[in-house]
């Protein structure tokens, strides 16, 4: 093996439509579907071949095309008002910069293991590389100071082919990045390389950027000549490799990624882990601060003040936990410059009950802001950490959430963009979440919108059908059959549609559990059903390739022959289609396993209906009228149970009222159906956006830890200094708190409007009373605790002897019967919310004296 460089040399561009080069390297087109008609009117044929990629296309492209196209007026027509477009969205006045004309100094900068921008750069695997991707997109959109950071694996995810017998092979191949959107970042003309202490080593790592609209994603990329063989594939595939890969991989996105950043002179304020793949980010970042003779527990302090977290999966498995022994061999650098002992630096991420280091707490513990991706993961996960928050009662534990949502304009097709032009307004997507706006779909007739759903049907049903063929002819399956293959799936019947990555938990054969009552269901001859399938099982992932296998085989069977089809090679090509082309988008997870799940949302943007098991997002957006719930909100125990329980619900949901809804018609149109369709646009979209989201990020963590972060690092990090020996002297001496007597001044019944007079006397040990808040808490008497809690502060009245302070309050009682009690909790004006630091003494073991 020998090295070599590569060069990659463009066909010579008309000058007048020279900026087709800008547009292929900008991935503002991926949410622009008419500017890639710029692309694809001059060769449609290579434009597919090409999988879409502007660059590939435009290295490939015959000269006498690109001229013929330089002639055509009304290509050029197309180009002008494109460009125009491009030029309008880079210079437009954005949300952020009217908002927050005073924090145009803010940079954020998003850490993630993948990004999933477009199929042309699939450096994605699923769920989480999307709302990476859609994140940016928004991230742009609304003109926020933001950076990305990510890895660009050499083989990305890899690309999946159903073989004759019916299981996936998993097909890798090497990108050539020279083809690719990516353009080498550059610093005095040259590259940009930083280097990352591996064992024995140093690994040089190259730095690449994608520009999506206005910002940036800063890739990494190990593949040098420079690097061992070995070390070179440690960038080349996404979640392959064993466990020293997977360190390995994490070393370079989280130590190398604020490398890069620094060498490219970026100063990030605020820092957002997308999932603990990058927590070691918080590792350097602490190094860089220590290397200023900051001490170890300051530049902890520091860097958690503008550090925000996002956790993305409630199966403790799911998070990256590493052996001792592996943290010696790759981090116990870090002990000498960090100044700390093994122990204290493995505290930083110590999980007891895996006996390892865990990336989830080593973010957490370092993380201002922590958040789950939907309302009920937002409370999975506080069941998870709980144990960390001992006293502390489950509705104020610190752990928030952001719903997720998806870049509306990137899963709009044309025809469906048109629509919202004509109805909601030409700018419809200049506040996508203005709630009001959409109640506008409630104008367009059915008739218009059932046209274009069923226009994007049967675009939907030519792009499954070609996939088939493709899959058919490479399989070398009988011609008849191909042939045959050409009349499946039929506009006029009810589809349903379930695509995405083949875990376990999602459960893709959930309908299998019953073959003969689903082939009444797809075989009913006035009201047939038709199922499409497709998704990834992750290599390694064998009963998820076995679900696959169960697929095809039964689509095999003569009485779901053309009923059930597997579409091969699921990504955002694939699932585009799919999500605007189907009648039913359905979502099965073993509840409470889906986080949020984002492709129901995208399906919602189409107008499609939604049938979902209340999981993930669901349950927040479910009203009723806008989709079908499968099951109900319980919590099984048992699997097996549960997925019976959950497998009759749906059949009788499709039975009973999916497929009689779906083909009552009026006039050739399913009134009801069309409808929900209205109800389904009117009340998700918005919602579920990421527009929503990122403003929801940006008001509730951005800016609020970018100004913290900036405050405790001012004057030579004095507040993160005083933050610390607070918190720490807090932590010491807050056993000597207690109460010493509580007094209640009650009449013997009560009316309401009435008051009780509440005294406590607090001994607070060597803690001053300014430091802390003593409360009345009160509400509702519920099940186990109270409900509906309020909080009501005493007032500090004359010390009563050596620490111990005198409280008192007058407390109004509401109507029907109340508890109360009180507690002590640390206050400082410094602390974002109540318990910045768990720490609390309730009064419930003192008895109270009337
Ligand atoms: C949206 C999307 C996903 C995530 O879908 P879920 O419903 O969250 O599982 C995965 N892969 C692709 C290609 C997608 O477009």
């Amino acid at each position: 093996m020998y090295s070599f460089r590569t060069i990659s040399v463009m066909p010579e561009m008309p000058e007048r439509i020279s900026r087709l080069t800008e547009l292929a390297r900008n991935l503002w087109f991926s949410w622009r579907p008419r500017s890639q008609q710029l692309f694809s009117k001059i060769d449609r044929v290579l434009w597919e071949e090409v999988n879409h990629n502007p660059v590939k296309f435009l290295l490939h492209v015959d000269k006498g095309k690109l001229e013929k196209a330089a002639d055509d007026p009304n290509y050029l027509y197309m180009y002008d008002l494109m460009m125009g477009y491009l030029d309008e969205y880079m210079k437009k006045e954005t949300w952020y910069q009217k908002k927050f004309p005073d924090q145009a100094n803010q940079l954020i900068a998003y850490f993630s293991a993948e990004f999933g921008v477009h199929e042309s750069n699939p450096v994605y695997s699923g769920g989480l590389g999307l709302l990476a991707g859609d994140h940016c997109k928004s991230a742009s959109d609304l003109g926020l100071p933001f950076v990305g950071v990510g890895i660009l694996y050499k083989q990305g995810y890899f690309y999946q082919r159903i073989n004759r017998e019916g299981w996936q092979e998993a097909h890798y191949s090497f990108m050539d990045f020279n083809e690719m959107t990516v353009t080498p970042a550059s610093k005095n003309g040259g590259d940009v390389i930083v280097t990352v202490p591996l064992p024995g080593r140093d690994l040089f790592v190259k730095v690449w950027e994608l520009q999506v609209g206005r910002i940036t994603i800063y890739f990494l990329d190990a593949d040098l000549a420079q690097n061992r063989m070995e070390d070179r594939l440690l960038t080349s595939t996404l979640y392959g490799g064993d466990q020293a890969t997977r360190i390995s991989q994490e070393i370079i996105l989280g130590i190398g990624g604020v490398k890069a950043l620094r060498e490219l002179g970026i100063s990030p304020t605020a820092w957002h882990i997308n999932e603990g793949h990058a927590s070691f980010s918080i590792v350097e970042r602490i190094r860089e601060l220590v290397e200023k003779e900051i001490p170890f527990a300051v530049a902890s302090e520091a860097v958690r003040s503008c550090t925000i977290f996002t956790t993305h999966t409630p199966v403790p498995a799911g998070h990256d936990v590493f052996s001792p022994e592996m943290i010696d061999q790759y981090l116990s650098y870090f002990y000498d410059k960090l100044h700390v002992s093994r122990d204290v630096f493995m505290g930083m991420g110590w999980d007891d009950r895996r006996q390892g280091f865990n990336m989830t707490k080593l973010a957490m513990n370092h993380s201002v802001f922590t958040n789950g991706v939907s309302k009920l993961h937002g409370e999975v996960t506080k069941k998870m950490f709980a144990y960390q928050y001992t006293g502390i009662p489950m509705e104020e534990i610190p752990i928030y959430y952001v719903t997720n949502g998806v870049h509306t304009e990137t899963w709009a097709d044309r025809e469906m963009k048109q629509l919202f032009e004509k109805y909601i307004g030409m700018n419809w997507m200049e506040n996508i979440s203005n709630q009001e706006q959409w109640q506008r779909v409630y104008d367009i007739s059915d008739e218009e919108l059932w046209q274009v759903h069923m226009l994007l049907k049967e675009r939907m049903i030519q792009f499954v059908q070609h996939n088939l063929c493709r899959r058919m002819e490479r399989n070398f399956e009988p011609i008849e059959l191909i042939r045959e293959n050409a009349g499946y799936l039929s506009k006029d019947v009810l589809t349903i549609g379930f695509a995405r990555r083949f875990a376990t938990y999602k459960r893709a054969n959930l309908l299998l559990r019953n073959k003969d009552r689903l082939a009444r269901l797809l075989n009913n001859p006035e009201r047939p059903v038709q199922i499409i399938f497709s998704g990834k099982a992750h290599p390694a992932d064998r009963p998820g390739q076995e679900i696959i296998k169960q697929l095809l085989d039964l689509a095999e069977e003569e009485r779901f022959r053309g009923k059930i089809v597997f579409v091969e090679n699921y990504d955002i090509n694939v699932s585009r289609h799919l999500l605007q082309g189907v009648d039913v988008w359905l979502n099965t997870p073993r509840r409470p396993l889906e986080a949020s799940g984002t492709s129901g949302q995208k399906a919602a943007v189409s107008g499609i209906i939604n049938c979902s098991i209340m999981d993930g997002w669901w349950p927040e957006a479910y009203n009723g009228e806008n989709g079908f719930a499968i099951g109900s909100e319980l919590e099984y125990d048992n699997e097996e149970i549960q997925d019976r329980e959950d497998a009759n619900s749906l059949f009788d949901l499709l039975e009973q009222t999916i497929v009689p809804y779906y083909y009552r018609r009026v006039n050739g149109i399913p009134r009801e159906w069309v409808r929900r369709m209205k109800n389904s646009l009117a009340t998700i979209p918005w919602r579920f956006s990421t527009e929503r989201m990122v403003k929801e990020y940006t008001q509730r963590f951005y800016l609020p830890a970018a100004m913290k972060g900036r405050r405790y690092m001012a004057q030579e990090y004095k507040v993160a200094q005083q933050m610390q020996e607070h918190k720490r002297y807090m932590q010491e001496n807050w056993h000597h708190v207690h109460f010493q007597s509580i007094r209640v001044d009650q009449p013997k019944t009560l009316k309401v409007g009435q008051n009780i007079f509440i005294q406590a006397d607090v001994c607070l040990g060597s803690i001053k009373p300014q430091d802390v808040i003593v409360e009345v808490v009160y509400g509702k008497v519920g099940d186990k605790a109270l409900v509906d809690v309020m909080l009501m502060p005493m007032n500090l009245k004359e010390p009563v002897g050596q620490d111990l302070y005198r409280y008192e309050t007058n407390l109004v009682l509401l109507q029907g019967t109340s508890g109360y009690t009180l507690r002590v909790r640390p206050y400082s004006p410094n602390f974002e919310y109540p318990f910045e630091l768990p720490l609390i003494k309730w009064g419930d073991n003192m008895s109270f004296s009337t």
